[in-house]
């Protein structure tokens, strides 16, 4: 700590507004956090209507921001509350404090926390959100771009197959309105189509967005909004025609086969194709979602794939399936109107 700078001393209260941001009014009455109240500690945090008191050099050494504020001469000093004497500087920070408190479990774990038996880590979406938002906010290039690098496995830019679960434990479905939101604050579009696309499968949940654990509620802009209906309509048409385009591409007797039909070459007679596409007609009918990246065998029951396609057919069928998809993905960026990935 720099003992040089804003030095404590007893019954004197300090408020420094370190940033601004419009929508956070700190409450005149706000109240100690439950966890990260330590009467010891050595500053209080004032966020919304939240206090924080946890140890200074901690947060200096975090948050180098912080030490250099307190290497300036503080410029508003007042007392907050006449009743209330902390007897060590009060920040007060416009930010949320539902990040803050995210933010301070990663730093100051909970008592019962394993120390040499994690269980495999699985951050929710509001703490990777309190990670990028305060680290990119306060300089912490570091748990930011750790944050972000957790989003890049989430929403590869990159096809996968299987894709990766979604959504994964401590996200909900809406969590992609939120990672879109996250991209656009820190410039990371690669991260752009893939939630987008995420955005695209939610029902009401994509104009009413999703809600924070604190209540406070979080949407697309209007802009990105604009851009998932647009590019709903046109991933539904294309999942219709991605079957077709595969039927097409599995029937095409030049192709070159790994096994030969089981059904002696029955699969891709009229009468076969006529039942094709009346299953796959069926099947992008009753989606609720685009879903373009999903092999049609996955969509159907066992008695109705048994006698669509032999096995051997079913198989060569995916292969130009993951061709179309593979061709699909890269064309995906443009359907939101975005740069193709780099
Ligand atoms: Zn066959």
């Amino acid at each position: 700590m720099d003992q040089n700078s804003s030095p404590n001393q007893p019954n004197r209260t300090e408020i420094l507004a370190v940033t601004v941001m419009a929508q956070n009014v700190v409450a005149s009455s706000p109240k100690r956090d439950d966890k990260f109240w330590f009467d010891d500690g050595t500053i209080v945090l004032v966020v919304q209507d939240t206090e924080f008191r946890i140890y200074r050099g901690l947060l200096e050494d975090q948050f180098p921001i912080f030490k250099n504020l307190f290497s300036l001469p503080q410029p508003v000093t007042h007392h907050r509350d006449e009743h209330r004497d902390y007897s060590c500087p009060v920040v007060c920070l416009h930010d949320a404090a539902r990040d803050w408190r995210n933010l301070l479990r990663l730093y100051m774990p909970e008592g019962d926390t394993r120390l040499f038996m994690q269980a495999p880590l699985c951050p929710s979406f509001e703490t990777i959100s309190a990670c990028i938002r305060l680290g990119h906010k306060y300089d912490m290039a570091h748990i930011e771009k750790e944050a972000l690098d957790y989003l890049k496995v989430l929403f590869p830019s990159a096809l996968s197959h299987p894709t990766i679960p979604w959504p994964p434990n401590g996200f909900h479905l809406s969590s992609a309105i939120g990672v879109v939101n996250l991209a656009r604050l820190t410039g990371e579009h690669s991260l752009l189509p893939n939630s987008l696309y995420r955005c695209c499968q939610l029902d009401a949940n994509i104009t009413q967005g999703f809600i924070y654990s604190d209540g406070y509620r979080e949407t697309l802009s209007s802009e990105d909004l604009g851009r998932c209906f647009v590019a709903r309509s046109r991933l539904t048409q294309e999942t219709y025609r991605l079957y077709t385009r595969s039927f097409l591409a599995a029937s095409d007797t030049s192709r070159r086969r790994k096994e030969p039909c089981r059904s002696n070459n029955t699969c891709w007679e009229a009468v076969a194709a006529k039942k094709f596409f009346t299953v796959a007609n069926g099947t992008a009918d009753s989606l609720e979602h685009p879903l373009p990246f999903v092999h049609l065998e996955d969509h159907l029951p066992d008695d109705v794939r048994d006698t669509t396609f032999c096995d051997t057919c079913w198989k060569m069928f995916r292969e130009c399936e993951e061709e179309e998809h593979r061709a699909l993905w890269q064309r995906l960026p443009s359907f939101f109107g975005l740069d193709l990935l780099g």
